[in-house]
């Protein structure tokens, strides 16, 4: 999508600091962090939300969903939240599928 920030950050157009990349997603870290370490993985794909997954996605999913504990691994994270936010009444701010990965001292409880 021409107007998506994120399918920018995919193809290069906009800056981000990437931390993990493969064919199928992309890994950068939060421009605003709300943690002491808070990365976004996201589809390279543009998926909106988890309301716009249809069954064609399932191997992309399964691919993301194993791809956080891969980064937490590689960041050294100890221990971490993940949060995706579907939908305006969510939260969501950037209509691209992303899962936020927060991590650091003291995250709030819910
Ligand atoms: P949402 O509220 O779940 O949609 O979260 C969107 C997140 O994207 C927010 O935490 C923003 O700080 C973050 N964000 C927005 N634009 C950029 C960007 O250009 N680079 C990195 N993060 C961004």
């Amino acid at each position: 999508m021409t107007d998506c920030i994120f399918c920018k950050i995919v193809a290069g157009s906009i800056p981000a600091k990437v931390v993990y990349e493969d064919d199928l997603v992309i890994a950068f870290h939060d421009i605003a962090p709300k943690a002491d370490t808070h990365l976004l993985v996201i589809p390279k794909e543009h998926v909106v939300n988890l309301d716009d997954l249809r069954a064609e996605h399932g191997n992309l999913m399964q691919h993301l969903l194993f791809s956080i504990p891969k980064i937490a691994q590689q960041q050294q994270l100890d221990g971490y939240r993940t949060i995706t936010n579907t939908g305006e009444g969510g939260g969501q701010e950037v209509f691209h599928m992303h899962f936020h990965i927060l991590a650091g001292a003291k995250l709030p409880g819910f």
